[in-house]
């Protein structure tokens, strides 16, 4: 199964999820509190990346690696509301001019889950004036570094940061209203679209994409209406909403009443980001008005990564990468997969997921899918948020006590297929002689 010359493969990390030390965002504060963190875990060090991150990054271009997505911290770059340090900036231009020495193109994020604190204060997201500030941060932060970088991500996952911090409440600030949880919806859309003409007005040959986080739902029978509503309806506000608005530039329901176009959003980006990682089915259930009506649960049977705490990574489902990627490849846009992993200290599941996960990518382009990269998540344990230290996501495994990196063997086998742009006979037989038949059943 070969890929496209020129195909990325690389790796994704976040800002405060590897950097340390990051003292002056929302989510410090937050780990600072009782009972926030998982075990009372804090990001502390992280992968101490705001001192090494060119390390790792060498082992990710050994690993024949041609690309890292990762994120710059608005909190550091403005620590105070209007109070610009140039010397983060410095330290990013340096990071980039190495990923491009290595043979890295840098994917650049402009916002990953993180506020300064002084927004969060202010209301965060909740507080319309966020959208103007975040797009003052980005023209400071393009003028700096875009000499280096095409490919520009605005906002990750907003559906993701609204779900968690203001229905579910694991994310800071920690609320359970969904009114609320639309409102910043609403802002973090109105930000992308800032954010998009910000980029293109200081570099107009810039990719800027929307990325997304898309979670499918499944009618637990098929044969049920109601199941099938409750589905829909769940793709419709938490996946298909917030990334058609980048394209058609309409809020629809239950965003706004009237599914209004905003003008400032159509057709504001370049590319479409999909971080998929798992399926859920839904039931319609009468007693969870809370849950849109949906009783949600893992398939039976079906193969599970390590629990988390909030049970929500584990189902590993690899169908569910191409049907994502077949949904969203009509939309006239190129497509990156810019996050897809698997929580698996031990490293028994993720090889098989891997190359699972990577044929079905394959079996979407052969069907004309554009897709033109594809990011692991992640390079390396790194600090998952609320999940604190317990979920490990890293082709390297990393102790945040002692910070010793050792290679998983999903990261040989990452490399072998970053190496050869593609996966053989070879390969499978090797890594998972088990899903031969199933992966080359395309
Ligand atoms: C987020 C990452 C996170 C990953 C695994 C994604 O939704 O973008 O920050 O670490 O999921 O939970």
């Amino acid at each position: 199964m070969c890929f496209p010359p020129g195909f990325l493969w690389g790796t994704a990390t976040s800002a405060h999820q590897v950097e340390g030390g990051n003292e002056q965002n929302q989510w410090w504060a937050w780990e600072q509190q009782p009972g926030r963190i998982w075990k009372g875990d804090r990001s502390g060090l992280a992968c101490d990346w705001w001192r090494r991150a060119e390390d790792d990054l060498a082992l990710a271009a050994e690993m024949g690696q041609n690309s890292h997505r990762f994120s710059i911290e608005w909190s550091r770059i403005e620590p105070q509301k209007g109070c610009f340090d140039d010397r983060p900036l410095e330290r990013y231009r340096r990071l980039i001019t190495r990923m491009h020495e290595l043979g890295l193109e840098p994917m650049v994020t402009l916002h990953h889950f993180t506020n300064p604190q002084w927004l969060e204060d202010q209301g965060g997201w909740l507080n319309p004036e966020a959208v103007e500030r975040f797009a003052r941060f980005v023209e400071r932060a393009v003028t700096a570094l875009g000499d280096g970088v095409r490919l520009w991500c605005t906002i990750n996952e907003p559906a993701v940061y609204a779900l968690l911090g203001f229905i579910e409440g694991d994310f800071p600030p920690g609320l359970h209203s969904p009114l609320q949880a639309l409102r910043v919806l609403r802002h973090l859309l109105l930000a992308h679209a800032e954010a998009y003409r910000v980029v293109h007005r200081l570099q107009p040959d810039a990719q800027v994409g929307t990325v997304n986080h898309i979670h499918l739902f499944d009618p637990a029978r098929a044969s049920s209406p109601l199941d099938r509503w409750v589905a829909s309806a769940l793709d419709g506000i938490f996946n298909a909403g917030p990334l058609r608005a980048a394209v058609d530039g309409r809020l629809r329901f239950p965003l706004t009443w009237s599914n209004r176009r905003v003008a400032a959003l159509v057709n504001s980006c370049d590319f479409i980001g999909i971080n998929y990682y798992t399926r859920e089915m839904v039931a319609f259930d009468l007693r969870r008005p809370a849950d849109l009506f949906g009783r949600r649960f893992y398939a039976p049977g079906a193969e599970h990564a390590d629990i988390s705490r909030r049970d929500d990574f584990g189902d590993i489902y690899p169908e569910g990468l191409y049907r994502c990627l077949r949904a969203y490849a009509g939309l006239g846009k190129p497509l990156y997969v810019t996050e897809n992993g698997w929580p698996d200290a031990a490293d028994v599941h993720r090889p098989r997921a891997l190359l699972s996960h990577i044929t079905q990518l394959w079996r979407a382009m052969a069907e004309g899918a554009p897709v033109r990269g594809y990011y692991h998540w992640s390079l390396i344990d790194n600090f998952e948020w609320a999940e604190g230290w317990s979920q490990r996501f890293g082709l390297i495994a990393m102790d945040p006590v002692t910070q010793a990196r050792r290679l998983r063997r999903s990261a040989e086998l990452y490399a072998a297929i970053a190496h050869g742009n593609g996966i053989t006979k070879e390969l499978v037989e090797q890594y998972a002689p088990e899903a031969m038949a199933r992966i080359f059943e395309y």
